[in-house]
């Protein structure tokens, strides 16, 4: 088994749309970034590569190539999938913290699971997503950035018993 951790921060801006998990969720600002700055699909790549051995995102997806301009975050997870399923990876679960003051979470958390999980090709059972806000403190909390964190494991295929894609 292998476990990976991944984190990723986007600013808060207007005239942005939100995507958050590869949904659009209904806000009045958006986060900036070169790509659609989906900073939850961000932080599962870097904790898949993470685990995999394979670097981080800004190696596998620079921000600085026009290709990413304004690219849909989840061409890149089904790259980085692609990537670990080669190698023989299995994907075992997901755990994810959103903290965001704003927008209020807590009514699309099973919407974005979901999603995660159909994006990830597990059950939503083996996909966990916790909503915090920032307590009205730092950027998160003065709703100038949301931010998340996530945790992977992989089966590495290297022990009996294991099952390999
Ligand atoms: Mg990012």
């Amino acid at each position: 088994m292998k476990v990976g951790l991944g984190h990723d921060t986007h600013r808060l801006v207007d005239g942005r749309s939100l995507i958050l998990a590869g949904l659009r969720i209904e806000h009045d600002k958006g986060l900036a970034g070169h790509s659609d700055a989906d900073v939850v699909l961000h932080a599962v790549i870097d904790a898949l590569l993470g685990a995999a051995g394979l670097g981080d995102i800004g190696d596998a997806f620079p921000d600085d190539d026009p290709a990413n301009l304004n690219a849909d975050s989840v061409l890149f997870l089904q790259a980085t999938m692609a990537r670990l399923y080669v190698k023989g990876y299995k994907l075992i679960n997901v755990d994810i913290v959103i903290h965001a003051q704003e927008p209020k979470l807590g009514p699309v958390k099973t919407l974005l699971r979901e999603n995660l999980a159909t994006l990830l090709g597990l059950s939503v059972d083996h996909v966990n997503v916790k909503a915090k806000t920032g307590e009205h403190v730092g950027h998160i909390g003065r709703g100038e950035a949301i931010a998340c964190h996530a945790v992977v494991l992989l089966d590495d295929g290297d022990y009996p018993g294991s099952q390999t894609l």
